[in-house]
């Protein structure tokens, strides 16, 4: 099966603006930032998307979201932030990896689009 762009990323293949990684997770500035700051975190292991996870993820994706509270916090975003998982078309994955958006910087409007 071919590489995920993030696996590649992972793999240094393609740059990336790395600002956090430890041996479960990689976090990296998004491309195309919707908010002052937007970060995506995704795990090493390529879980497509949050409704393939397994009871065997458990605990990696409790990580990935205590280590997603613990970059918001690195990156000064005391007023608040959003977490964001898009998950299949219409919740508008574009990329099938398992992906965290950490988003702040602005006010998030709710509902979201
Ligand atoms: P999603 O639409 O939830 O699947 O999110 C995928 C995200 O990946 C989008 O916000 C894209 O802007 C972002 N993205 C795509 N290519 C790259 C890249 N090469 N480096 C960083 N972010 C990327």
């Amino acid at each position: 099966m071919s590489k995920t762009l993030f696996e590649k990323i992972i793999a240094r293949e393609i740059p990336a603006a790395i600002v956090y990684e430890d041996n479960l997770v990689l976090a990296i500035r998004d491309i195309n930032p919707q908010a002052p700051v937007h970060v995506l975190m995704f795990p090493k292991k390529p879980v497509p998307r949050i409704a393939e996870a397994t009871p065997d993820d458990h605990k990696l994706l409790g990580h990935i979201l205590l280590k997603a509270a613990e970059v918001a916090k690195k990156l000064d975003l005391r007023s608040g932030y959003r977490l964001v998982i898009n998950n299949g078309a219409d919740g508008g994955e574009t990329v099938p990896h398992l992906h965290v958006h950490i988003l702040g910087g602005r006010h998030m409007a709710w509902p979201p689009g």
